[in-house]
């Protein structure tokens, strides 16, 4: 059995609802069906989900919001009229809209979590209508039925444990069910969604749950490739790639498999498979435990901006039992999550996150590490991009950090850190931000471009 999900462009019109019921059909085994909202249709297009929470705004503030609400309908009776499905549903979808705003017009995080949720909660009964029409058995199956219980968590739902024994007893449905992507349901029964793109969140839980043999995740490029597609013309496409190279290339921009989705399917060891809906015959990225090492050392390169260094300095802090301890103290206590640590003799780097750094938390953080520990200096450096050079070759390949820096020299590209850790799956350097994409592509040069030549 395998767990197959579209994203947003691969639902965003009734031609794509064609090319995704010819892959589910294509095959037996496809009888977890999970649907992102519809997606752009073009460039400029805008996500149901951005219209939806328009329509949220509007709603919140108490104005009339009728145009919001008219541009969402139109996203589903564009759907509707090409597949010629039951007009009915439509006068469905605009009850529950209706109905869902009513109900959480004063509660605004359920607000928003409801209406963003019924994005792909229309598009999950829209593909199942249209399956059932093509002939199928396929029935819709709420997130609720299916047994997603989630934290009460609005925007940021995290699975419950106890979900995964109710999922399992999905396999013993007939039929191909559809479940729609990106939320929950809370214990207290509301609505919760996911963090946004959050549908492959929803895909890897129920793949988890049910134990699938394969995790398919149908989007709109043809593999993942080895380097952003807009620096470097043709990259190298990845065949197959371990869940840890791809964790850290989410981490560094990486966008197109969520990074919070690789967690279900790693404790269950399930292959993920990356695939286009609009060219499924090309044979896609396998994410999986384990690979063989052949060809390069290292299989992506990917930078990622918006971090943030705060960078204390104090004579024999090496020799001061509890000084690294007590700074993380600091951070923790302030809420803020930190990214990594770099450090000399008498120095020590916070690498965090800008956005999770108000400018009020930096001016009390700075005032505490300054009284608390009595540093010599303290001050924050700005617009950093960190670089990662991922594969788990290099553990076994001597030179590749040699090459690395060699690239990044010959670029004129200045390295404010280096960071390596034990397990030599990625190489990480900080870089200024303006210098990102030059290192990006001078990295990719040497270690792709360069070695097959
Ligand atoms: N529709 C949601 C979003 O745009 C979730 C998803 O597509 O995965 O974020």
């Amino acid at each position: 059995m395998k767990v197959v999900k579209f994203g947003g462009s691969s639902v965003a019109d009734g031609k794509q609802f064609e090319k995704v019921a010819a892959i589910i059909r294509e095959e037996e085994a496809r009888r977890l069906i999970v649907v992102s909202a519809p997606g752009k249709r073009f460039a400029e297009d805008i996500k149901t989900t951005d219209l939806l929470i328009h329509l949220a705004d509007a709603a919140a503030e108490k104005k009339d919001y009728d145009a919001e609400l008219q541009q969402v309908i139109e996203r589903y009776t564009a759907i509707v009229e090409s597949l010629s499905l039951p007009s009915q549903l439509l006068a469905e979808l605009k009850a529950q809209l209706i109905s869902l705003i009513e109900t959480y017009q004063e509660d605004h995080p359920r607000l928003y979590d409801a209406l963003m949720a019924s994005g792909e909660n229309e598009n999950a009964k829209l593909m199942a209508a249209y399956l059932q029409q093509l002939g199928e058995e396929a029935y819709y199956v709420s997130p609720e039925e299916a047994g997603m219980v989630v934290t009460d968590d609005p925007g940021n739902a995290r699975i419950l444990p106890e979900s995964y024994e109710k999922i399992a007893k999905l396999r013993e449905r007939s039929g191909r069910l559809v479940i729609p992507g990106f939320f929950g349901v809370s214990k207290t029964g509301h609505i919760v969604t996911f963090p946004r793109g959050g549908s492959d969140i929803t895909g890897s839980i129920i793949g988890a749950g049910a134990e699938v043999d394969l995790y398919e995740n149908f989007t709109d490029v043809d593999s993942i490739y080895s380097v952003n597609p807009s620096l470097v013309e043709k990259p190298h496409e990845m065949e197959e790639l371990t869940y840890r190279e791809m964790r850290e290339l989410a981490y560094a921009g990486f966008s197109v498999f969520h990074d919070e989705a690789l967690h279900p399917v790693v404790k269950k060891k399930i292959p993920v498979c990356i695939k286009n809906t609009n060219h499924p015959q090309a044979a896609g990225t396998y994410i999986v435990d384990e690979r063989e090492q052949r060809g390069l050392p290292v299989i992506g390169i990917a930078s990622d901006k918006g971090f943030i260094s705060i960078n204390v300095r104090k004579y024999l802090m090496n020799k001061e039992v509890g000084f690294g301890r007590h700074l993380l103290h600091i951070l923790a206590e302030e809420g803020i999550s930190f990214e990594h640590t770099p450090s000399g003799i008498d120095n020590m780097s916070i690498i965090v996150r800008e956005e999770y750094l108000n400018e009020e938390a930096e001016k009390k953080i700075l005032e505490r590490i300054q009284k608390e520990l009595d540093v010599e200096e303290v001050h924050v450096e700005r617009e950093l991009a960190m670089v990662m050079v991922v594969g788990e070759g290099m553990a076994k390949t001597v030179g590749v950090a040699a090459k690395a820096t060699t690239a990044l020299a010959e670029a004129g590209v200045n390295i404010k850190m280096i960071n390596q850790g034990s397990s030599e799956v990625s190489m990480m350097f900080g870089v200024n931000a303006s210098e990102a994409d030059l290192a990006v592509t001078s990295l990719y040069n040497a270690c792709f471009a360069k070695a097959k030549a």
